[in-house]
């Protein structure tokens, strides 16, 4: 207090001004679109606050809808299994591990649910993270360092590209799933790097289809780098007991150096998880930040992952009827002349539109028709690529997915005449 008084009274010359959040080209660019939004009539279809659990159906704002934008794959959210195993849990241990796991926040559930993601990889070991997005960054930025190439692919998500900028680490990328266009980098690479490390996912979080493993682990054995694979649309959802890619292509899951997946979808949990050799998860564990320096995966959130694995393996059905919606929407949405670009039909189906606004006013039109599907919009997609990203759940039934993709293609094409470029605008 003092300190304050002293300096207001001194009245000291100017050095410098710290910069307004107001005139960051960041808030520019959200004010923009927040500005064309308005001008043009569409509303904000982001922050939709759900009264319930958000599975295949939903409730918001005390109106009932079919739900295409859960994560809920496998309806395990809201199994008795997980929330018994939750509560015990809680009964047990309270909420939060109250502390990282090296210093007192060590619970049993953290053993138990990473031996079980190790056998699901048939590995060594697994160790897990607070979260998915953090599973990444943390493990990235760990093992790779300024001396480094990370090589992956232009649609890896955004948590790998955050690990990679943490690490330091050069980086390149290669077209989606172009396995002639990795093989040129890999070809061109000089020595003088001391790791590479190749990232791509097993289902693409955006387009819905799936990495060519077999062709890129061939390259693997020409020309010698760490495959890091991110699972998180793919566990429960690939393969015929939904082991995931691996399991899809017949492949021997130990050829692949690092498994990440996250725990926040097929598993109703919240966290990541790195699965691999033993040696590969003592660096984790000894060595990377996110997880030495954060408090432990909370033993609820372990529990109900737990719970989560179990149903996995125990009722494979809900991987075969994720499997059939997935392919009906897609049949349906190509009958109708939507662009579905790459989906192979699984847990993400999107319809390409073009703008990001044209994509949020979809999102409203259907909206008031009983469907919730979030739009996405760049810079998470690239411009021009804005979709509506349908997430399937093995609990929708047909007759919701034909009416789903009926009205998407009856209230794209009624804005068809509609401009939404910002171009169209004097902003
Ligand atoms: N990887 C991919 C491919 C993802 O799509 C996501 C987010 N959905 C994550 C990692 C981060 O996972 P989480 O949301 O559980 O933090």
């Amino acid at each position: 207090r003092n300190r304050a008084e002293r300096l207001n009274r001194q009245s000291l010359p100017q050095q410098r001004q710290a910069i307004r959040f107001e005139d960051l080209p960041e808030f520019k660019r959200v004010a923009t679109q927040r500005m064309a939004g308005e001008m043009l009539g569409v509303a904000n279809p982001f922050y939709r606050s759900h009264d319930v659990a958000a599975g295949a159906t939903t409730r918001i704002g005390g109106r009932e809808f079919v739900n295409f934008a859960s994560y809920d794959y496998l309806a395990t959210n809201t199994h008795p299994h997980v929330a018994a195993s939750a509560k015990e849990a809680i009964d047990r241990f309270g909420i939060s591990a109250s502390a990282s796991r090296l210093v007192a926040g060590e619970r049993p559930a953290h053993m138990e649910l990473e031996k079980k993601l190790a056998h699901v990889y048939g590995v060594d070991a697994a160790v897990c993270f607070v979260s998915g997005y953090l599973t990444n960054v943390a493990a990235i930025g760990c093992l790779m360092g300024p001396q480094d190439l990370v090589i992956h692919d232009e649609f890896i998500h955004n948590s790998a590209l955050a690990g990679i900028k943490l690490s330091g680490a050069a980086r390149r990328l290669f077209k989606h799933n172009d396995m002639e266009n990795l093989e040129s980098i890999l070809k061109t690479l000089s020595s003088d790097f001391r790791r590479i490390l190749v990232i791509v996912e097993g289902i693409y979080s955006m387009d819905g289809d799936v990495a060519d493993l077999p062709a890129v682990l061939e390259l693997k054995a020409r020309y010698g780098f760490w495959l890091m694979v991110d699972e998180a649309h793919a566990l429960g959802i690939l393969g015929k007991t939904g082991r995931g890619t691996f399991e899809h292509f017949g492949l021997d899951p130990r050829d692949i150096d690092i498994w990440m997946g996250t725990l926040s979808k097929t598993t109703s949990s919240c966290g990541g998880y790195i699965a691999g050799s033993s040696a590969l998860v003592d660096i984790l564990k000894a060595e990377a930040g996110g997880f030495v320096y954060s408090v432990g995966l909370s033993p609820v959130l372990a529990a109900a992952a737990i719970a989560g694995l179990d149903i996995l393996q125990a009722e494979p059905e809900r991987t075969e009827r994720l499997g059939r919606n997935g392919r009906l929407f897609l049949e349906c949405a190509r009958a109708a002349g939507l662009d579905t670009g790459l989906s192979i039909g699984r847990s993400v189906v999107p319809v390409i539109v073009g703008d990001s606004l044209r994509a949020a006013q979809l999102s409203n039109d259907l909206l008031a028709e009983g469907v919730n599907v979030m739009p996405i919009i760049h810079p998470a997609v690239p411009e021009g690529m804005a979709r509506l990203r349908f997430f399937i759940t093995c609990n929708h039934t047909e007759e919701q997915i034909r009416r789903a993709v009926a009205l998407t293609a009856a209230k794209l094409k009624s804005l068809e005449d509609r401009k939404f470029g910002l171009a169209s605008l004097d902003i």
